[in-house]
């Protein structure tokens, strides 16, 4: 493949944007392929390559790159009439309504732009509506760029993960590890009169696909309910996604007090939203004391398009299609792996997927987990699947970088350009390019 202009290109961000890039994960070594356009399920580059897309924006183009009529017509209009207003509009309530609708545990939806502008409004309102100031949050997980989830270290010892935090953002933030039931009585034990909320993605999404064993999340959620903290479940990825059009809590049956989402929602465009019961979310301001406001939020054309997106999934067969192809592809990558590279492990669930360069050993699996895991039946490798980020940061990502990265861009495929995040179905994807991609697979293993 000749990648001339995209090289050129990188060259001149180099000068211009920090890394080359406005998002730190596309700066892809030795240099990112620049896109030229997106065309379904594929995106064509600069150099005219087309790709099979399972990257899909990193977790927003739930239906690809073409915009359904629907879609596209209602955010052309949008546009047309005007980009936004700073008064409010009937589709911004008619979001809500549909979020309120489907979202077991929304009564009301606060929008805002981004999941990292969802995450810290959920973290203030926790904080404001319990008026404690600690958090826990899992080892590993990813809630965006905030000060106070971009934290390392274990339990009450952590410390800033990145330069320019204050050390007293992280004295608020507790860390246990994702699944491990007992790291996180004893936090509560420990710290349960200071804790304002327990945020968790429902599945690590950033960081290899992780899922949860049966009954992590009921522990938190109980854990939570003793202690009058806090459940916020940060569904940025697995909202509208996982478990479809009721997200990862109604498929787990969880019942959380917050939830954050972005990525679908949005339907491609910027966006974030904090949902859940009136009483909690009506702390926002103006209804409340806890301080939220932003320009750009409930813009009216990121509502039209989330609105129309939704409606489409929710009209036509699109989970259906893209959990089934995912099925397909994560199937034909178990017999792959199965042949070819048996130390390796397929994760994912619904529309998500990713193969983990590592592979638990049973009794790793058994320390993990006392009760037998939920995705079971989804993933016939499960006894060998990650539990948790440690088990994830064992994998050979140095040769998912050197390889697999290069071998599988080099035959028309576009995955994430690391170990750690997640890869996409979208509606649409066919048989073909399912077909497809596992023979390239089969190369690059
Ligand atoms: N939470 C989760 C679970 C995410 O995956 C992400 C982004 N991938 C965010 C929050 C932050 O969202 P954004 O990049 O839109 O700020």
């Amino acid at each position: 493949m000749n990648h001339e202009q995209s090289r050129d290109l990188y060259d001149r961000a180099l000068s211009v944007m920090p890394g080359g890039v406005n998002s730190s994960v596309r700066a892809i070594r030795p240099y990112p392929f620049f896109v030229q356009k997106g065309d379904g399920g594929h995106v064509v580059d600069a150099d005219g390559n087309r790709y099979i897309d399972y990257v899909m924006g990193y977790g927003p183009l739930l239906l690809g790159h073409d915009m359904p009529e629907s879609v596209q017509s209602a955010v052309q209009q949008s546009a047309a009439e005007g980009p936004m207003y700073g008064a409010p509009t009937e589709v911004e309530v008619e979001l809500a309504e549909f979020v309120a609708r489907h979202v077991p545990s929304v009564e009301m939806t606060r929008f805002v732009n981004s999941g990292t502008e969802a995450t810290v409004s959920a973290v203030r309102l926790a904080r404001g509506y319990t008026g404690r100031d600690k958090i826990v949050v899992m080892q590993s997980g990813y809630h965006g760029a905030q000060e106070s989830t971009l934290v390392e270290g274990e339990g009450d010892h952590t410390a800033p993960s990145s330069p320019g935090i204050p050390e007293s953002f992280a004295e608020h933030t507790l860390t246990i590890p994702f699944n491990d039931r007992e790291a996180a009585r004893e936090v509560f034990a420990e710290h349960g009169d200071d804790i304002a909320a327990v945020l968790t993605e429902p599945i690590l999404g950033n960081y290899g696909i992780v899922h949860p064993v049966e009954g992590f999340h009921e522990t938190l959620e109980e854990l939570c309910d003793d202690n009058g903290s806090l459940l916020i479940f940060d569904e940025v990825i697995t909202g509208f996604r996982v478990g479809g059009l009721q997200c990862a809590q109604g498929k787990f049956d969880i019942d959380p007090d917050i939830t954050t989402f972005g990525k679908i929602v949005g339907g491609g465009f910027p966006v974030g939203a904090i949902g859940g019961k009136s009483e909690i979310i009506e702390q926002f301001t103006p209804a409340g004391d806890v301080f939220q406001s932003g320009t750009f939020s409930g813009h009216p054309v990121t509502m039209a398009a989330g609105l129309e997106t939704l409606r489409y999934a929710a009209e036509n067969d699109v989970y259906s299609h893209v959990n089934g192809l995912a099925e397909q592809l994560r199937g034909g990558l178990q017999d792959i792996l199965e042949d070819q590279a048996p130390e390796y492990t397929v994760v994912g669930t619904d529309s998500m997927f990713k193969v983990i360069f590592t592979r638990n050993a049973p009794d790793t699996f058994e320390d993990h987990c006392e009760a037998g895991c939920t995705q079971r039946t989804e993933c016939s490798r499960y006894d060998h699947c990650p539990k948790n980020g440690h088990d994830v940061k064992r994998a050979e990502t140095d040769r998912w970088e050197r390889l697999f990265w290069p071998a599988m861009k080099e035959q028309g495929i576009f995955l994430t350009a690391n170990q750690f995040e997640s890869q996409f179905v979208c509606d649409a994807h066919t048989d073909e390019d399912i077909e497809e991609t596992l023979e390239a697979y089969k190369t690059a293993i």
